[in-house]
């Protein structure tokens, strides 16, 4: 066979394999039988039900869910702090394969596999300026318990299932996410070690690599080593920060921060707060991040901040909270901030994330522990008691 003619077999094999790719998302794109963990009332315990949940449509995905972190905000709104809808389809932390693509969803198809972020609408002002974590439609896109088209994503024996948590629901076997939210992975990446990129890892790290951005050499404390509490630590410990102060109340969480490369641990006490970190550090600390959301620790943390210092704070606190400051600390260029998500846009951050991952610069492996879909309510009650700091559901 000449070159022209070997060309013109490759053309035709090509347009035949996007062809039969094509009916077979065409295929896929239906409504689609699941199991979720429903919560049912607040406080009460997840119960696996059957449901089905509708065709992907224009921009969306259908994803089976291969595994789920379990965030303090799941366990949050499973109290029903924020008053979400019930029943309801929590979990945003997926990851898993894409069954099938809405009409103009292009950079992912059928077969990739992909971890589920938080949703953000890409054309309010926030969004333009590369901030989705602020996007305008932030609640609407993650909070509402519908589709952004308007439609209930789940259906029940009962009736509507609220979801769309996060722009996902992924404490399920499938979940129907947006393009936006749906970051590509490498194949060969472990869908457990993948999946909390899509929130508590991306909060905690994203803080620093982005928020903060502190250079080498330079001092941070983290307040909490929890799950995001430690993604900060690890973060820190890669950017060059020294020294790397942890503060907690748990023994067992500080020696962990010390292997992971913490330089010192304080047991904390509020009270003793400022003088412990200015025993360290005289002048004072460059960066605090507080996972704690506790007033007198972020007062004691303003306190023990240098000239030009900052602190982030990044939890979500119960209505009602205050913190009382003294407000002449702020002089000397000293700053209180907030963060979600690690003022990270997921589709850039999260392959970031592996790839440090990958190169040994961010072992958050040492914080997960999996567990089967169907003990969801044990690795809840794990989380809650301090036995695991990070519990990745598992599927199938
Ligand atoms: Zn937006
Ligand atoms: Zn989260």
């Amino acid at each position: 066979m000449n070159a022209a003619v070997i060309a013109a077999n490759a053309a035709i094999t090509a347009a035949a394999v996007a062809a039969a790719a094509e009916a077979e998302n065409a295929a896929a794109c239906q409504p689609t039988a699941a199991t979720a963990a429903v919560l049912r009332a607040r406080g009460a315990p997840y119960a696996l039900e059957p449901v089905t949940l509708v065709a992907p449509g224009p921009g969306q995905v259908l994803v089976e869910i291969r595994a789920c972190g379990i965030c303090h905000t799941d366990v949050g709104v499973q109290n029903n702090e924020q008053g979400l809808p019930l029943p309801q389809v929590l979990g945003h932390e997926g990851a898993g394969v894409v069954l099938a693509t809405g009409e103009g969803v292009t950079h992912v198809a059928r077969g990739d596999h992909v971890v589920l972020s938080y949703a953000s609408c890409g054309q309010c002002g926030n969004c333009s300026d590369d901030h989705p974590q602020y996007c305008s439609n932030f609640m609407a896109l993650n909070y509402v318990g519908m589709l952004a088209d308007g439609r209930v994503a789940l259906e029940g024996p009962d009736g509507p299932v609220y979801g769309s948590f996060f722009g996902q629901s992924s404490f399920a076997t499938h979940a129907i996410a947006y393009a936006r939210n749906t970051v590509k992975i490498p194949d060969d990446m472990d869908f457990a070690l993948a999946a909390p990129f899509g929130c508590g890892m991306q909060t905690g790290a994203g803080t620093v690599y982005n928020s903060l951005a502190p250079k080498e050499g330079q001092s941070l404390a983290v307040f909490g080593t929890g799950s995001v509490g430690l993604a900060a630590l690890m973060a820190a410990v890669d950017s060059g920060c020294s020294p790397v102060i942890a503060v907690d109340k748990n023994q067992a969480r500080l020696d962990l921060a010390m292997e992971l490369g913490a330089t010192h641990a304080i047991l904390a006490d509020a009270e003793q707060l400022t003088a412990d970190l200015r025993s360290i550090l005289p002048n004072g600390l460059d960066f605090i991040v507080d996972t704690t959301g506790y007033g007198p620790v972020i007062r004691a943390g303003t306190e023990a901040l240098a000239s030009r210092g900052q602190l982030a704070m990044l939890a979500v606190t119960p209505p009602g909270t205050e913190i009382t400051l003294n407000p002449n600390i702020l002089l000397g260029g000293r700053a209180l901030r907030g963060a979600v998500e690690g003022d990270a846009d997921p589709q850039i951050f999260i392959p970031q994330m592996i790839e440090r991952h990958r190169a040994g610069r961010f072992p958050h492996d040492r914080l997960i522990g999996t567990y089967a879909f169907a003990d969801i309510n044990d690795a809840v009650a794990d989380m809650r008691a301090g036995r695991v700091i990070k519990p990745v559901l598992v599927m199938g």
